[in-house]
């Protein structure tokens, strides 16, 4: 598991740990990092690893709330950090029973006492609406895309590069992860929303990096189960 480069400057990191998959877009004049890992080692060996790519400054863009995918924060500061302002509220709010329940998972492995030292990061730049960011000759968007997965989802386009980084509203390898904050009614159209930004490759959450035929297919599935009666399999 290592990195993938999909594009011109544009990097997938995949871990076998959840199957993740954090991002990387390098313009000319800064970088933006998409999520920031699990924990502040996982954290630390991501950014170092970006090192050995760019020397370029960082920006950080978290999709969402959920403790993979932020713990790894505090080991990319001083820098701007991007969420939905609700991804804010629901880091400031749930983030440290999040952090139990997944110590209490991991327990008996380094990943829990790692999880449980990690510093917990709010975000300092809210994405309300579509956030533009200049990279230095590479512009990206910012984008959520409705409620789905949480509902503060924020994903990440690369229009000159085809590729969206569409956090876990897209998963390879296993189905899509339906929690108690998720909206699985919504779903569908906030996936028909992110289709309709054109990119050609689509980088899941986690799992490997799709075509857009995937994704269709993964939004006509959530269709069809959230139209089934509540209570049936
Ligand atoms: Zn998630």
């Amino acid at each position: 598991m290592t990195w993938l480069e999909l594009a011109d400057g544009v990097h997938a990191r995949r871990y076998e740990h959840l199957d993740q998959t954090l991002g990387l877009v390098v313009g000319g004049e800064r970088c933006l990092v998409v999520d920031t890992g699990g924990d502040e080692v996982q954290g630390a060996q991501f950014a170092a690893e970006i090192r050995a790519i760019t020397a370029l400054p960082w920006t950080v863009v978290l999709t969402h709330a959920h403790f993979d995918h932020h713990f790894g924060t505090a080991a990319f500061l001083p820098c701007p950090v991007w969420a939905h302002a609700r991804c804010r509220a629901a880091l400031a709010r749930g983030a440290e029973a999040d952090r139990a329940e997944w110590v209490r998972r991991f327990a008996g492995t380094p990943r829990a006492d790692r999880l449980a030292a990690a510093r917990l990061v709010l975000p300092d730049h809210p994405v309300t609406g579509r956030v533009r960011l200049d990279l230095g000759g590479r512009v990206v968007e910012l984008v959520h895309p409705g409620p789905a997965h949480t509902d503060h989802d924020v994903a990440v386009h690369v229009p000159d590069a085809g590729v969206l980084f569409a956090g876990d509203l897209v998963e390879q390898g296993a189905p899509p992860s339906i929690g108690p904050d998720a909206s699985p009614q919504h779903w569908p159209a906030a996936l028909g929303r992110l289709l309709a930004l054109g990119a050609a490759t689509i980088v899941p959450g986690h799992g490997e990096p799709v075509d857009r035929a995937f994704v269709t297919a993964q939004r006509d599935e959530l269709s069809r189960s959230s139209a089934r009666p509540s209570g049936s399999a």
